[in-house]
């Protein structure tokens, strides 16, 4: 299996990237932002935990996020391979993700990580904001509360796989393309290897 972590801060451009990585590699897209977004749309008992904390830009606490990570891998078992975008956002979520994986014979292959600096992202979001209807992208404070959450609890993350040996960085700015190539030979640097 090829199973890809893209990683990165809120407005890095992971959700854009996992459209390009899915066509190419014919894997399963699993974004754990989208899936609240749809839960809290459908107003579930799962939507309904998960919105207070995104509203204000904080996490959804681990043992929710956790679970539901992984009942939707449960929903592909022929799948080829799985794209984690916003998963895992927390050191507790990538040892479960870790030993999830490994009870299902198979491992994460690598981390892809778009760098992009701080202003770049503040700036991306709110001009995001305009057609995304998202109320996380429209405030500035709950965007800048979005970045000190991921350099609190998610930057940490990128530990776990550098110490795996699996961490990639990727130069997040540039054409959508340009970010895809550089996403496509680090793959295949890795699969090839
Ligand atoms: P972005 O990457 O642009 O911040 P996402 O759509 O990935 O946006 O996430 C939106 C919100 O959903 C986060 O701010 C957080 O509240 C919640 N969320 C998404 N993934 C996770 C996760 N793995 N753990 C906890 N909360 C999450």
């Amino acid at each position: 299996m090829l199973n890809i972590v893209l990683f990165g801060p809120p407005g890095a451009g992971k959700g854009t990237q996992s459209e390009n990585l899915i066509t190419k590699y014919n894997l399963v897209h699993l974004s754990t932002g989208d899936i609240f977004r749809s839960n809290i749309k459908g107003e579930t008992e799962l939507g309904k935990k998960a919105k207070a904390f995104m509203d204000k830009g904080e996490l959804v606490p681990d043992s929710v996020t956790i679970s539901m990570l992984e009942s939707e891998v449960e929903k592909y078992p022929n799948a080829k391979g799985f794209i984690f975008d916003g998963f895992p956002r927390t050191s507790a979520q990538a040892q479960a993700l870790d030993q999830f994986l490994t009870s299902k014979n198979t491992s994460i292959t690598c981390m892809l990580a778009l760098e992009v600096e701080e202003t770049e992202l503040i700036a991306r979001l709110l001009n995001r904001a305009k057609t995304s209807g998202r109320a996380d992208d429209a405030d500035v404070n709950i965007v800048r509360n979005r970045i000190t959450v991921y350099n609190r609890e998610t930057a940490p993350v990128a530990e776990f796989y550098k110490k795996q040996d699996k961490y990639r960085g990727i130069y997040g700015i540039g054409s959508v393309e340009e970010i895809s190539n550089r996403l496509f030979d680090a793959i295949n640097a890795v699969v090839l290897n």
